[in-house]
């Protein structure tokens, strides 16, 4: 097969007719505060995410339609917009009996069932801050979080709270409330110093009135990783929901009567804001699977559903191109006409795979913990050309920015320069602040401009190419993963000294996390060691954060003023050339 480097666009492919088709144009006209308009406000003024997503189609037409189908073990649970707004009415109303105060932290750590969509939307109704956890993170990143969000209530499972909770409780004084639900399938036994959530829910009032919040006030704290120090916890307000409408609109293509799909787990960014905010603003009926990555199963749900936007990410991708194309062809995707994906590079080999196997291009985007929504897009309104991010969307301002010899950032004028990729700070859902971390949400700001960590390049026709990021954070599967995490539990082992991790080029997981570590006095490389080690950190960290390789080394590289060098470490391990080594320690 011929693969031209542009995929074209033409009116006539679309089933349905797109949200826009004029790039130009539409950018032109576009205004932040005309979006505002689109929200409805809540009656007597001030802004609520949970009003816009659930409240206004529970009070009209959309009252019976679904919102959400959760697919379980056990079948289909139905959720409409009506018994969405009542249930998350009810929690509103618990968080009330428990003295849950405007502004307190309210974490989840839940699978993806339906608890967790109440619980997050119940507390933004309340006007308290929704903290998704990812429900397979181990027990030392959920407690570290825990503690550097402040959180007042936890709602979990009765099994995860056994696991990853009950011994570490005392770290965490601020945490009042743990509100346990069953585990699917399971009946409830609420653990000492837990409350059954369930029982709560059952006598509440749905009568509860929404908080009256305003458009700046604190919503949700996402986690995320940096090269150095603790995950940062990025600060978002009620008025990002302008922004994950918009981009609904023109990145994801939503019309109304759509059954979307939203592959991420809301303890990520992106199965928050558009596993739940974006497709409940668009009053459509989103898909979500309980289950883990299953090729066939996947299949079948995008079959059987008659899911018509999908919104994945290149791993998933990935994992389906190794199940092979006759796989897909044994389905028929009939209702699917939009196809989107986000997280990692999405090589041009998958965006021609999805049109072989799914019958349409897939459309990758770019976007950060930090912006809180799509910036940079691959749209129906113009040409796809695979292997770039596509181009900014309407109300983002994006471009490379380069050092000048003086520290300074200076827009790169000639296309194709590498640098960072930067935006024009003031869309909606550009983050707040990093939650007690001032000087570090400063140094992410030159002047008017967002720098976002990223390499990129942008070519003459305005499309966005990733090269690399410009730290040493990891993504794995998708995941922003901290070297420094990692190492701070591997050094927790009374064998390691010492510990350097980094990302390595990986075929599905887009980049696999290896460990190198020098052992302590009395301590000798073995086997076992490596095994213990890598059980050691799969216990403390989860599967999804743990490396997958350890190696021993006598030593690790650091620089004179005593950083572990892991960009030396990859060098080494990938057999690139080493770079600067000028400030190695030892080095004369
Ligand atoms: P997170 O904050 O976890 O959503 O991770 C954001 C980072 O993921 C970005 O700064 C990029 O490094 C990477 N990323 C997200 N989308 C893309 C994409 N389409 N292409 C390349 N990298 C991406």
């Amino acid at each position: 097969m011929v693969r031209p480097a542009i995929i074209r666009k033409s009116l006539a492919e679309f089933p349905v007719a797109p949200n826009w088709t004029d790039y130009e144009a539409q950018r032109a006209g576009f205004s932040w505060d005309a979006a505002r308009r689109t929200l409805a406000g809540l009656p007597g003024g001030g802004l609520n995410i949970a009003h816009e997503a659930v409240e206004r189609h529970a009070a009209g037409s959309g009252r019976e339609r679904a919102a959400f189908l959760f697919l379980g073990a056990n079948g289909v649970r139905r959720i409409s917009y009506g018994e969405l707004s009542r249930l998350c009415a009810r929690f509103d109303y618990v968080l009330a009996g428990l003295g849950v105060a405007r502004g307190e932290r309210v974490f989840t750590l839940l699978g993806r069932q339906p608890e967790l969509y109440v619980a997050v939307l119940g507390a933004l109704r309340h006007g308290a801050v929704a903290c998704p956890l990812f429900s397979a993170f181990g027990p030392e990143p959920v407690v570290t979080r825990l503690a550097l969000g402040e959180a007042s209530v936890l709602v979990t499972t009765e099994s995860l709270y056994r696991r990853k909770l009950e011994k570490l409780r005392d770290r965490l004084p601020r945490l009042r409330h743990v509100l346990v639900v069953a585990d699917p399938g399971e009946d409830c036994h609420a653990p000492p110093g837990t409350i059954d959530l369930a029982r709560l829910m059952e006598t509440a009032s749905e009568q509860q009135a929404i908080a009256v919040t305003q458009a700046e006030d604190m919503a949700l704290l996402h986690f995320t990783s940096g090269t150095t120090g603790t995950p940062k916890g990025a600060v978002h307000v009620h008025e990002a929901a302008v922004a994950h409408m918009a981009t609904g609109t023109y990145a994801l293509d939503l019309h109304a009567d759509d059954i979307y799909w939203c592959t991420a787990d809301p303890g990520w960014v992106t199965g928050t804001s558009y596993g739940i905010i974006a497709p409940l603003l668009h009053g459509v009926t989103s898909i979500v699977d309980e289950g883990e990555f299953d090729a066939q199963r996947w299949y079948r749900i995008l079959e059987e559903q008659r899911v018509t936007v999908w919104y994945t990410a290149p791993t998933a991708i990935r994992m389906l191109m190794k199940a092979g194309t006759g796989l897909a062809r044994e389905h028929a995707f009939g209702a699917l006409r939009f196809v989107a994906s986000v997280g990692e590079p999405l090589n041009p080999e998958a965006v021609w795979w999805g049109m072989e196997a799914l019958g349409l291009p897939i459309h990758d985007n770019w976007w950060q913990t930090e912006t809180g929504g799509i910036m940079i897009a691959n749209t129906p309104a113009f040409d796809i050309k695979p292997g770039s991010m596509g181009r900014p969307l309407p109300g983002i301002d994006a471009c490379i920015v380069v050092k000048d010899q003086d520290g300074a950032h200076r827009v790169a004028s000639q296309p194709d320069t590498e640098g960072e990729l930067a935006l024009r700070r003031g869309w909606p859902s550009m983050f707040r602040g990093y939650l007690n971390n001032e000087e570090r949400y400063r140094k992410c700001f030159d002047g008017e401009l967002y720098l976002t960590g990223d390499l990129a390049r942008c070519d003459a026709d305005g499309y966005f190419w990733f090269i690399a990021r410009a730290d040493d954070v990891i993504k794995s599967a998708g995941h922003l993963i901290g070297p420094f995490e990692v190492e701070s539990a591997l050094m927790e082992h009374p064998a390691v000294a010492e510990a350097g991790v980094i990302g390595k080029p990986h075929e599905t997981l887009g980049e696999s996390i290896k460990a190198f570590v020098s052992l302590r006095a009395g301590y000798a490389p073995s086997d076992a060691l490596r095994m213990e080690l890598l059980g050691h950190a799969r216990t403390r960290l989860g599967a999804a954060v743990a490396p997958k390789e350890i190696d021993f080394l006598p030593s690790l590289p650091r620089t004179r003023s005593g950083k572990i060098m892991r960009r030396l470490l990859k060098a080494r391990e990938l057999g690139l050339a080493e770079g600067d080594t000028s400030t190695l320690e030892g080095q004369t």
